[in-house]
Parts: structure tokens; sequence; C-alpha cells
């Protein structure tokens, strides 16, 4: 601690701290040499062991592994028989995964606001935006705290719809006590490289409808019946049927090698980025020109991102340019999410018109991410809890 508070008042050395690092160890590492050293290299044991373990761990009854979260929305959104023409409703602010696999159908995303504090989906507002198109809806676990699930679920009972949870940020996350996977219809995770699990790329899907699952098992793998990897093994034999026509949207067992690996560590992984959290949000609960994330209490965040919302009416320099006074100082930030309706696509094509997602407006210029995960070190926290307090000083009114 005497070093911190030294650190903290010279302050000189300027560090390199990156957005994301990977928290990868000799385990990730001899799992997946195991695996290339089977001679097993794509989905077989490993994915069918992953599948085993990840259901297990989030209490899903069905686990259906994938090489993208997109993938799993989007085979999601066939298993619900979304059709041509329908309409999904998805929040503003997210990554264009959630909107893009709708499009994949020629039905329309339709925006809703989100929540000023916690920036997910604003129910009120999702709530006026059903019509008799209306066919599903996909929350966004913002950052990694849970969506009102009660609410949601209520609104999706009201109007006969399906809930499709985009839980990229939310391995582990808690609603109620209860672990997100198994309130919405289908929940997608995402095991891309900067996520609180990662295989470098990979997804799960989570259902409790077996028929479903089915359905999503057959379809990642071209659309073959039944566990048609299983004809490369002993147990299996040459013949298969294509019943549809499917994807290629499998897993590898390098993938799952990993995610076996990362899966053992992945409660450990959330203490410590609960711990830099909470570090952060100690530091800045003090700090009027800036608003820590606001999380509610009957839940729990994964906090995948740690996203701080500057109070622009008190600083002198918006937040690209905050931005840049931290690269500056070698912390690099990110912002999630520059909303849906101000990329060219999506503002051409569906005309969205930003003025009716007044809270996303506001928000979207005011958050930036700063950097959270295992391997930060305390100096490094305290680094970027110092930048930011220097920056502010020197900026604000
Ligand atoms: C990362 C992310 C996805 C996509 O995950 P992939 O595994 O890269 O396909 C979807 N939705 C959100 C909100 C994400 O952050």
């Amino acid at each position: 601690m005497a070093i911190l508070s030294l650190h903290r008042k010279t302050k000189k050395v300027k560090r390199e701290i990156p957005f994301h690092r990977p928290y990868i160890t000799e385990e990730e590492i001899s799992e997946v040499v195991d695996s290339i050293r089977s001679g097993w290299i794509t989905m077989g044991p490993k994915t069918i062991k992953f599948e085993k373990e990840f259901g297990e761990y989030i209490g899903s009854k069905n686990a259906v592994s994938m090489n993208s979260c997109t993938a799993g929305l989007h085979l999601a959104l066939k298993a619900i028989g979304l059709q041509e023409g329908d309409e999904v409703i998805v929040p503003a602010i997210t990554f264009t995964a959630t909107a893009e696999v709708v499009t994949y159908f020629n039905a329309k995303p339709v925006l809703a606001d989100v929540d000023t504090d916690t920036f997910n989906i604003d129910i009120a507002d999702a709530a006026k935006k059903v019509t008799k198109k209306t066919k599903a809806i996909i929350p966004v676990h913002f950052a990694g705290q849970p969506c009102d699930m009660d609410e949601l679920i209520d609104l999706a009972k009201e109007y006969n719809l399906f809930v499709i949870e985009d839980a990229a940020h939310a391995i582990p996350a808690f609603y109620k006590n209860r672990k997100i996977g198994t309130m919405g219809d289908i929940t997608c995770f995402s095991f891309y490289a900067t996520k609180t699990l990662s295989t470098g790329e990979g997804g799960m899907v989570t259902t409790e409808n077996d028929e479903w699952a089915e359905q999503m098992r057959i379809l990642r793998l071209h659309g073959i019946s039944k566990d048609a990897w299983k004809r490369y093994t002993d147990i299996g034999s040459w013949y298969y049927e294509v019943v549809e026509a499917g994807f290629k949207y499998n897993m590898t067992d390098i993938q799952a090698a990993m995610g076996l690996a990362q899966l053992k560590k992945v409660d450990w992984m959330w203490q410590m980025r609960k711990k830099i959290a909470g570090k952060y949000t100690e530091a800045f609960g003090s700090i009027y020109e800036v608003a820590t994330p606001h999380v509610k209490t009957d839940r729990e965040s994964a906090w995948h991102l740690y996203v701080l919302k500057l109070n622009l009416e008190m600083l002198k320099i918006g937040r690209d340019q905050f931005i840049e006074e931290m690269k500056s100082r070698g912390v690099i930030t990110s912002v999630h999410f520059i909303p849906l309706y101000e990329h060219p696509y999506y503002r051409d094509t569906f005309k969205y018109n930003q003025h009716e997602y007044p809270s996303s407006e506001s928000i979207s210029r005011r958050i930036v991410s700063l950097p959270i995960y295992p391997g930060m070190t305390d100096e490094d926290i305290e680094y970027v809890i110092v930048s930011v307090e220097d920056i502010i000083k020197k900026y604000k009114r």
C-alpha cells in the first residue's frame, strides 16, 4: 500500500495498459496441446465435454456449442421460426451482431431505447415498439448486468413474443439469485477473445427446449442428422442424411480445450473483475465529473465491461478527447457501443430516426469503457485511476 500511494504521488513512469488481455495460463496451453496430440482437432470429445460442463455451470438442460455467439443468435432465430417481414426488438446500444442476425431473414430489427442508468433495454420503450409483426425480443445484458427479466418475460407473455437473450457479456451474471442462461427461451453466450470466458472465437447456446436444441445441433453442422461427427469414430458409420440446408457453425476441439480450462477458473476471473470494478467505483464515486456504473440491488454483473459516464457539462473536453488523453498516458479505452442507428448500414437501410432514442443519444456521447481483466496488477489498476483523476483535474470546468 505504501508503494501504491507513493506511486499515486509520483506517477511519472508511464505504463502501457492494453484495453484487454485474455487470461491464459499453462492449463489452457496443455489442454490445447492435448487436443492437437490426440489427432482430434475439430468437433469431437472435448467439444462434447465442454458442452456438458458449460451446461452444468449455467444450470441449463441443453448447451449447444457454436463457432460464435453470432452463429448462436442466428440459429436461435431459426429455431423459433423467424420469417421474412417479421420484426425483432433489440436495444439501440449494442454490438451489430444482435441486429444483423435479424437481417439474415429479411426481417426487421426494431430499436428500443436504453435505460439511462443501466444502459439495458428500456422495457417501457420496447413495449411501445411492439406491432402485429413482432416475433421476438433480444435483450442484451449490457456490460454483464442482467436486464429486467421479470418485466421482459411479462411483456413477452402479453404479446406472445420469444425472448432470445444476448448474453455475450454475461458469464456469469445473476438476476434475483438465478444465473443468466435459463430464463429466456434461448440464451446465447460468446467466447470471443475479449469476453469473460474465451476460446478465441466461439459461442454457446442454452435452452430448456429439447426440440430447439436438437434442431440447432443439426443446423450448426450442415443440416446433417444426428451427431454426424461420430461417423469418423469407431461407434459411428459412413452413413448420414442431410435433412435441412444447414450451416458450418460448429466449434472445434481446439477451441473447446481452451474453454474447458477457462471454465475451471471462470469464477475466480469474475472475482478479479469484481475487485477491479470495486476499486474503480471507490475511486471515482466521489468525482462529480463522472458517473460510475449503476448495478441494481437484485442482480450481479459479470463485469465484462466497466463503463464510465462522463458528465460533459462539467468538463472542457468531450468523450473522444478523453479517450485520446487516456491513450497519451498509455491507457487504452474503448466505446461500447456506437448506437446502431448511427452506423451507415442501419441508418440507410432502416431509416432509424436518432431523435426517437433520447437516452441512447445522450449516453452514447458520454460513455467510455476502462480496462478490466484478471491479469491487471494492482499497479495497473491504480495507474488507470490516477490517469482518469489527472485528466479530470486538468479539464474540469
Ligand atoms: C461480442 C458480442 C456479440 C458477438 O459475439 P461473437 O462470439 O463474436 O459472435 C454479440 N453481442 C454482443 C452484445 C457482443 O458484445
